[in-house]
């Protein structure tokens, strides 16, 4: 059985996984190699979301941690794709009065942020004709919408540059520790060449039982620091070490649908108070991504996308009250995807040492902000793992520990 001995192992090469790698890179941490069972990102939240990047969140640290990622991201603008066309947020009554309250933070962080009235948002968002529901709005003109992909290779190519190694079709099974180290992961390599399917996704998570020698290879991976990047399969990875994570997965679906009626390519992303979201993908080329987070999705692993059901339902039906006939008849589905959120149970990210064991971190739950934050994440991760100690901003509150020590981080505004 081969052994690779780096000085850090990361388990997951999404976005948050591949960030730390750069990020420890930059600071000359050792040798680090990041394993993942699919680069391509068949498995990862990464490839599937909407690429939405705003500094507008309730919770002080989740509005702080986007903010620096944000400034980072403008000085790579063309790299990413990042386009600062704003977010345009809608809000009910009680929405509006918490909005309204959060202006101060905004202010001290130099979060630059306009509050809206009805009156003042129909200038803004003529083919919303009805704004039954809608107390105000605020526009954040620094937001906007990046590629995550492209974010992702950036870390990528970056963490290669300084030497990291990115391992493809390696799936950890197994753990070693001795007290409170983590001596090594056990991890099957796939020998096949043709690309993972998400139809083997079942397969995958049985994966422990049904070993097959003819596909499957075992390696093991030594290491001196682990940090586990898994995102929505933190669930899964972390009984490898016996942790029971409080983190979920949570489908949440995607639709692209022409309009060929209405150009919304020179706003940014639109946040209905109904909870639907949309934004055009390209310039002028008619097409519009929405997305809607069902609450009564139930926790699970799923990569169906349930098609027209979805899409007539929960996009059309809430773009029609709001534009009629005269905006959103015309609007044609063309399809959609689905992808995992990771949810803690205070929707924001974990990021801190394991308890119980030395040389093991974790980073993920980010929900739907992993790709926004992944900047902040990555560098606060990389000065945890090599000074023992955050240097940049205190994110000891992420620490996943806080659920049982009654300190959760409640972030209501969890779209
Ligand atoms: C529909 C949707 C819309 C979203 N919209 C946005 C948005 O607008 N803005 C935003 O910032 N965020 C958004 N998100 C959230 C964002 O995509 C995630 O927070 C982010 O991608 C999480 O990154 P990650 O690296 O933690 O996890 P992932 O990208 O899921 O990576 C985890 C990796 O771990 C690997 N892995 C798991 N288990 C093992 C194992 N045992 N062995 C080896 N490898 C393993 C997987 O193959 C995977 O590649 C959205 C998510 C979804 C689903």
């Amino acid at each position: 059985m081969e052994v690779n001995r780096p000085d850090i192992l990361i388990l997951g090469a999404g976005i948050l996984g591949s960030a730390t790698a750069w990020h420890l890179a930059r600071r000359s941490a050792g040798s680090i190699t990041v394993v993942d069972l699919d680069l391509a990102g068949t498995f990862s939240s990464s490839e599937r979301n909407a690429g939405g990047c705003r500094a507008t969140w309730w919770h002080p640290l989740n509005a702080e941690l986007s903010w620096r990622s944000l400034r980072f991201y403008e000085s790579i603008a063309d790299r990413i794709q990042f386009f600062q066309r704003g977010y345009l947020f809608l809000y009910p009554r009680r929405g509006w009065e918490v909005a309204l309250q959060k202006r101060k933070q905004y202010e001290v962080l130099g979060i630059p942020v306009e509050y809206l009235k009805p009156g003042e948002l129909r200038k803004k968002l003529p083919e919303f004709e009805n704004l039954k529901g809608v107390a105000g709005a605020t526009f954040s003109p620094r937001d906007g919408l990046l590629d995550p992909h492209l974010l992702k290779e950036y870390y990528r190519e970056g963490a290669r540059r300084l030497g990291v190694h990115f391992v493809d079709r390696c799936y950890a099974v197994g753990a070693k520790t001795r007290g409170a180290h983590l001596e090594a992961l056990r991890v099957l390599r796939h020998r096949g060449r043709h690309p993972l399917e998400e139809a083997s996704l079942e397969r995958i998570q049985t994966l422990h039982r049904v070993e097959d020698p003819e596909e499957w290879e075992e390696e093991r991976f030594q290491a001196k620091i682990f940090v586990n990047c898994t995102g929505s399969w933190l669930p899964i990875s972390s009984r490898l070490y016996a942790r029971e994570s409080p983190v979920r997965a949570v489908r949440r679906q995607i639709s692209l649908f022409s309009s060929h009626e209405e150009d919304f390519s020179d706003r940014g992303m639109i946040v209905d108070s109904s909870g639907l979201y949309f934004h055009a993908e390209g310039r002028h080329s008619g097409l519009i991504l929405a997305g809607y987070s069902n609450r009564d999705e139930k926790p699970g692993y799923s990569f169906r996308y349930d098609g027209d059901p979805f899409f007539d339902r929960k996009v059309w039906l809430r773009l029609y009250r709001r534009g009629g006939r005269r905006h959103f008849e015309a609007i044609r589905h063309l399809r959609g995807w689905a992808g995992l959120y990771a949810v803690s149970p205070d929707k924001t990210a974990i990021l801190g040492r394991v308890p119980d064991f030395e040389n093991l971190y974790e980073l993920g739950a980010a929900t739907g902000r992993g790709v926004m934050q992944s900047y902040a994440l990555g560098s606060l991760m990389s000065e945890l793992v090599t000074g023992g100690r955050f240097e940049t901003l205190d994110a000891a509150p992420l620490t996943g520990e806080r659920f049982a020590q009654r300190r959760a981080l409640e972030e209501s505004l969890d779209i």
